[in-house]
C-alpha cells in the first residue's frame, strides 16, 4: 500500500447503522469497497455523486459482480443519484424516496464524499417507513451523530419533504374492505377515498351486490367504478346489476378482454378515485389474455386477480391462457417490479387465507416462487388436470356483456 493510499484509508468514514445492516460512507479506496461488500454481503449500493467523480465505486462494483458471477454469489445492485447544493428539490426527493422504497435492500451502502449527504436518503427512508414526524427524525439523526444535522440546507430539505409527506400521506385516507363470496370463493375489494368519499369496487359478484352496496352506503361512500380484473369464468360479475342500481357507476375492464365496458383500460393506465386513490394498471396476462393487476398508490398494495393467488395462481388451460405468458407476467412483472413489502390481494382463495405479500410469494409460492424456472412452471401447470369450471357456460357469455343477461 502506498503512503497516499494508507493515509486515505485512515481518513475513510464508514458509519455502521441498524446493527451493521447499513453503512453510511465517505470516499473509499478500492480495497475498502471490496472489504465492505464482501464482509457484509452488501446487496444494494447507492452513490450520491456523479459517476464521473474519481471516487465513483461503479467500476469496482462491476468488477466484483463479474468475479461473483462464477461463484453464483449475489450481485450488488448499484445506483448513482447525485445530491448537491443545487438540486435539493422535489424531483430529487421523489427519486430518493422511490429508490429507498423499491430498490434499497439491506445489507446496504450509501456513499457520498464525507458521509454527510448519505444521511439524507437514510432519514427520508426512516421517516417514510415508520411515518415519523420531522422532530423524531432529527432525534434519530442526533442519536446517531449524523453530521448532516450541522448543514442547514440539508436539514431544511428534509424538513420540507417530511412535513410534505405527512400532509399528503395518502395511505391514511384510504378506506379499504375485503369482502368474500363463498360459492365461488371470490374476494371483492372496496377501495375508497376518505376525503372525497368516492369509491370503487374490484371484482364484484352478482350474488353479493346487495351486501356490497349496503357496505358502501353505511360508510357514506359514492361508488364511481366497478373494475373487473378479467372476464371471469367461475362467477357472474356484479357490474351489470350494480350499474342498473347505481346508474352513475362505470364499468372498467381491460380492452384485451374483448368484453363490454364503459372504460377499457390497458397496461400503464392509471385509475383515479378521489384525492387519495391511484390504481396503476399492469397487464398480467396468462390466466386470460385480458388479465390486469392494479397497484395502489406508492406500491403499497396490489390486486392481482387470478394472475397471482396466495401460494398459487390461476389456471392457464382455457380462455386464451398460457403458462409461459403467466410466468412472465408474475415473475418478470409483479415480482421484479414491486417491492417485497407490497401486499398482495388476490381474486380468490380456497383455503381461508386473505392476503400475502410479494416477498412472501417469491419465497413460498410453490408454482411461481422459490426460484422456479419457466420450464418447471409450464410442467407443473400441464400436470394439474383440472375439472371444467362449473359455471363457465353461464358466466362467460354474460361477463363478456358486463354481466347483462
Ligand atoms: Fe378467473
Amino acid at each position: 500500500m502506498s503512503q497516499q493510499q494508507q493515509q486515505q484509508q485512515e481518513e475513510e468514514i464508514i458509519k455502521p447503522l441498524e446493527n451493521s445492516k447499513l453503512f453510511l460512507c465517505g470516499d473509499l479506496c478500492e480495497g475498502s469497497i471490496d472489504k465492505l461488500i464482501r464482509e457484509n454481503k452488501i446487496k444494494t449500493y447507492l452513490y450520491l455523486n456523479e459517476d464521473t467523480n474519481k471516487y465513483s465505486p461503479r467500476a469496482r462494483i462491476e468488477s466484483i459482480n463479474a468475479e461473483n458471477n462464477a461463484e453464483e454469489e449475489v450481485k450488488v445492485k448499484y445506483r448513482a443519484i447525485p445530491i448537491n447544493g443545487e438540486n435539493l428539490d422535489t424531483k430529487l426527493a421523489n427519486d430518493l424516496q422511490s429508490y429507498m422504497r423499491d430498490e434499497f435492500e439491506t445489507p446496504a451502502v450509501i456513499q457520498c464524499s464525507t458521509a454527510t449527504r448519505a444521511g439524507i436518503p437514510y432519514l427520508l427512508h426512516v421517516a417514510d417507513s415508520m411515518k415519523l414526524t420531522f422532530e423524531t427524525v432529527m432525534m434519530i439523526a442526533r442519536e446517531n451523530n449524523l453530521s448532516l444535522i450541522t448543514r442547514p440546507n440539508f436539514v431544511e430539505f428534509l424538513r420540507a419533504q417530511i412535513t410534505d409527506n405527512n400532509k399528503t400521506n395518502k395511505s391514511s385516507h384510504v378506506v379499504f374492505r375485503q369482502m368474500f363470496e363463498k360459492e365461488s370463493s371470490t374476494y371483492t375489494y372496496l377501495i375508497g377515498c376518505g376525503r372525497t368519499k368516492e369509491c370503487v369496487l374490484i371484482d364484484p359478484v352478482l350474488e353479493t351486490v346487495e351486501r356490497d352496496l349496503e357496505c358502501i352506503d353505511e360508510l357514506g361512500l359514492t361508488l364511481t367504478m366497478c373494475i373487473n380484473t378479467h372476464c371471469h369464468a367461475d362467477h357472474i360479475t356484479g357490474s351489470g346489476e350494480i350499474k342498473k342500481l347505481r346508474p352513475k357507476c362505470e364499468s372498467v375492464i381491460s380492452k384485451r378482454a374483448g368484453a363490454l365496458g364503459d372504460i377499457l383500460i390497458d397496461d400503464g393506465h392509471v385509475i383515479e378515485c378521489g384525492e387519495s386513490i391511484k390504481l396503476k394498471c399492469l397487464a398480467t396476462p396468462g390466466h386470460t389474455n385480458g388479465c390486469m393487476s392494479f397497484v395502489l398508490n406508492d406500491n403499497t398494495d396490489v390486486f392481482t386477480g387470478d394472475a397471482l393467488l396466495i401460494r398459487g395462481c390461476g389456471r392457464t388451460d382455457f380462455q386464451g391462457g398460457s403458462s409461459e405468458t403467466l410466468y412472465d407476467s408474475v415473475v418478470t412483472g409483479l415480482f421484479a417490479r414491486l417491492p417485497d413489502s407490497c401486499k398482495v390481494w388476490p381474486a380468490h382463495d380456497y383455503k381461508g387465507k386473505s392476503m400475502s405479500t410479494i416477498g412472501e410469494e417469491k419465497t413460498n409460492n410453490p408454482r411461481l416462487g422459490m426460484k422456479k424456472t419457466k420450464e418447471e412452471f409450464v410442467q407443473i401447470m400441464s400436470e394439474l388436470k383440472l375439472a371444467y369450471p362449473k359455471k363457465i357456460d353461464a358466466s362467460l357469455p354474460r361477463n363478456l356483456k358486463c354481466g347483462a343477461e
